[in-house]
């Protein structure tokens, strides 16, 4: 196989929240078109990495290189438009609106560079917008439900929301922050086969996760932390025999 480009590189990243040392000597690279996971328990750091990804916590040291520019300094949204999406952990759709209007507001920043949500009603009219939402409605499955409003969806549904409005963005980059939090198994699964229906379409995704499962079934490349340092990172197959990460799951006194 030929050698990737790097879409994402975390280098050299130091955060320290006090004297806690939330990440220590992070640096991971992300190829094109790849699903890279980031796993590890709890307090390992993998949200704060997250959010050093996409402009809310500065690092205090290191950098993160996003499609050859240095994104770090940069604002949340800027970096938002040079098309790093996060989607989940965050209740970021809108609960009184219908799905398929929920659909259009990223659809219509994405073509503005802003969220105008009392754009939204007249936007209804702009057919392209429209159809554009509908279609990643439907990818997801939710056609049927499009005139629905968002509030009455169902936790494992509202995932599903959330994923049509990260992709009608046209991520480079899609950041997906614990996909699978808190749902019951038979959501989970839905949730995967859904996350396996957008594997191999080009676009590099990044999972953040604490279920092996989820990761191990859907990763090409898995980066394991623990206490704020890279313990791993290699394929599936290789960090699931690693006894660090066993110990890191299973011992290590912490939860
Ligand atoms: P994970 O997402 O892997 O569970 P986090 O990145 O949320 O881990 O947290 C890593 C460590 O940093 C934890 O010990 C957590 O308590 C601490 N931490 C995270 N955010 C803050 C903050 N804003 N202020 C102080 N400590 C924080
Ligand atoms: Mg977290």
């Amino acid at each position: 196989m030929s050698k990737r480009n790097v879409v994402l590189h975390v280098a050299d990243v130091h955060k320290s929240f006090g004297g806690l040392h939330a990440l220590s000597d992070v640096d991971l690279q992300v190829e094109e078109g790849t699903t890279h996971a980031i796993i590890g328990p709890n307090g390992a750091g993998k949200s704060t990495l997250l959010n050093v990804c996409i402009g809310r916590i500065a690092p205090d040291s290191g950098a993160v290189v996003f499609g050859g520019q240095v994104i770090t300094g940069k604002q949340p949204h800027e970096i938002n438009q040079m098309g790093v999406v996060r989607v989940f952990q965050t209740p970021e759709i809108f609960p009184d609106l219908t799905l398929l209007e929920n659909v259009m507001v990223p659809a219509f920043a994405k073509r503005d560079g802003a969220f105008r949500l009392n754009a939204v009603r007249p936007m209804a009219r702009r057919t392209d917008i429209r159809d554009e939402a509908m279609h990643w409605l439907e990818d997801v499955g939710l056609a049927g439900q499009a005139g629905a409003v968002a509030a009455s969806l169902s936790r494992g549904d509202k995932r599903r929301l959330e994923l049509a409005m990260g992709l009608v963005q046209s991520p480079k980059l899609l950041l997906l922050d614990e996909p699978t939090a808190g749902m019951s198994r038979h959501d989970t699964n839905s949730t995967i086969d859904l996350l396996k229906k957008f594997k191999g379409r080009g676009m590099t995704k990044v999972i953040i996760e604490h279920d092996m499962h989820v990761v191990f079934s859907l990763a090409d490349r898995i980066t394991v932390l623990a206490q704020g340092r890279i313990i791993a990172d290699g394929p599936p197959e290789q960090v699931r025999g690693d006894p660090k990460v066993q110990e890191a799951y299973l011992g290590g006194g912490h939860a």
